[in-house]
């Protein structure tokens, strides 16, 4: 039973249970098993997240690199394939995510007796699998505009306690509220905390009845990333326009003449740039090819913590105001080159195995930052150049609506920390969200598939050092 608390911080759900305000997760989840802080991916954003949970891949591996991105080829066509290239998964476009995955099979192909609830991801999941869809999509529209979020997460507790009692044999249940009330007031707001109560008692009605009629069923509950207030709004495509630089946008500029970039914005605090976009070409650009001024006064930005493009010879080159490194996948290896100071943090040039490379990189403000630079630039789909956003700021214009206090997106701790819950015993080692697929397979003896990019608790307790 996997429980997504969509933008939970940690330290939010911890400062809950340390006030005894979610008996329910104590009682089902921590006393059988324990909590942790994990790593979610990059873009940290709803929907793109959500893709570690059911596929075991990082968003580079799956092809989608953004709750916005840009179709190359596609972008060059008429104004249909115009508009459809200037993917966008808010809103119409929406369900194009499940075409759009190039990864598989889901749990929910592997685990046939699945249901999910309020999930944009439903490939794989038998017909009629997928509950209240129609009370997704009307009450998310509503709550998107109206900030009702509190009537959608009512939906899904009422569906989750109605298959409390039914053969299933797993559950993928979301709670949309925290993120969506987040956005509008800050992580920490009131609201946010109640909405988690909420899903604290929708648990706890659903585990008494489920335990009723079978065991204690096994609970995971996690959340797709963290959040943190915006005080700051460095609209990146505006930003170009002042500089002259026609620039492709959502929601209405996706039309744009001569657009001599494009701007993809993800949670709002991560944003890809694509450069010529209608030029045709369907292969991104390596640093050789790069417009350096733009680049550079991108860089600048002072919103910016890390940008970072591909260099010329498949690894990515990283940046922050002066400093610059490489990162490179090196023989199993992951690599981490300072070529001008130390942009990320690690404290000089590392070469070390990716589970070491993601330990190592906790303590930094950027945690597992290496691995999930690399594996967006694993699609071609990703941006020519990505920035991710300092604490405190997003790349999006205060006229967005409904006005947006807080967000995520980008690779920063704030973001990028996730709590993860489970009612098994969790490893010692550092759990990244895409390690959540494959060892709830385990859990389920079903097999995990080849060239999963998560590694299951079982091998993790193996990798992780005896305790001193
Ligand atoms: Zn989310």
């Amino acid at each position: 039973m996997f429980v997504l608390v969509d933008g939970a911080r940690h330290d939010v759900v911890r400062h809950l249970l340390d006030r005894g305000d979610l008996p329910e997760m104590s009682r089902w989840v921590l006393e059988p098993g324990g909590m942790t802080v994990g790593t979610t991916v990059y873009p940290s954003t709803t929907g793109v997240a959500y893709i570690p949970f059911l596929y075991g891949a990082f968003p580079g591996t799956a092809g989608v690199p953004g709750i916005r991105w840009l179709d190359r080829a596609l972008v060059s066509g008429g104004l249909t394939a115009q508009w459809r290239g200037a993917r966008s998964y808010c809103g119409v476009q929406a369900g194009l995510i499940n075409s759009d995955l190039g990864c598989g099979p889901s749990i929910f192909e592997l685990v046939p007796e699945s249901y999910a609830i309020c999930t944009p991801l439903t490939n794989g999941l038998r017909p009629g699998a997928h509950l209240i869809p129609g009370k997704r999509a009307l009450l998310g529209a509503l709550a998107h505009y109206a900030g009702t979020y509190p009537a959608l997460d009512r939906a899904v507790s009422e569906a989750w306690l109605d298959l409390a009692a039914q053969d299933w044999r797993f559950l993928f249940v979301v709670f949309p509220g925290p993120d969506g009330l987040a956005h509008l007031y800050d992580p920490w707001h009131p609201k946010v905390l109640e909405s988690i109560r909420e899903i604290d008692r929708a648990l706890g009605a659903f585990a008494r009845r489920a335990s009723r009629t079978g065991d204690d069923p096994v609970l995971i509950v996690a959340s797709d990333h963290g959040a943190s207030v915006m005080r700051h709004h460095e609209d990146v495509a505006l930003r170009l326009e002042e500089w002259g630089v026609p620039t492709l946008r959502h929601p209405v500029h996706v039309w744009r003449r001569g657009a001599r970039a494009a701007v993809m914005v993800s949670g709002n605090a991560g944003v890809q740039v694509y450069f010529d976009p209608r030029s045709g070409r369907a292969t991104p650009l390596t640093e050789g090819d790069l417009p350096h001024d733009l680049v550079d006064r991108l860089v600048a930005l002072p919103a910016v913590r890390v940008a970072a493009y591909r260099d010329d010879t498949g690894g990515v080159i990283v940046r922050t105001g002066e400093a610059r490194a490489r990162l490179r996948d090196d023989a199993g290896l992951v690599r981490y080159e300072p070529l001008a100071g130390d942009p990320l943090g690690l404290g000089g040039p590392l070469l070390l195995e990716d589970r070491e490379m993601l330990l190592r990189s906790r303590v930094t403000d950027v945690p597992d930052a290496p691995r999930q630079l690399l594996q967006l630039f694993r699609t071609a789909r990703a941006g020519d150049i990505a920035l991710g956003a300092r604490l405190g700021s997003d790349f999006r214009g205060p006229w967005e609506i409904p006005e947006h206090k807080a967000g995520h997106g980008s690779v920063i701790a704030d973001h990028a920390e996730v709590p993860i819950l489970a009612s098994v015993p969790l490893p010692e080692a550092p759990l990244r969200t895409v390690d959540l697929m494959p060892s709830m397979l385990e859990l389920l003896g079903v097999p995990v598939p080849e060239g999963t990019d998560g590694v299951p608790f079982s091998r993790l307790a193996a990798l992780a050092p005896a305790p001193a």
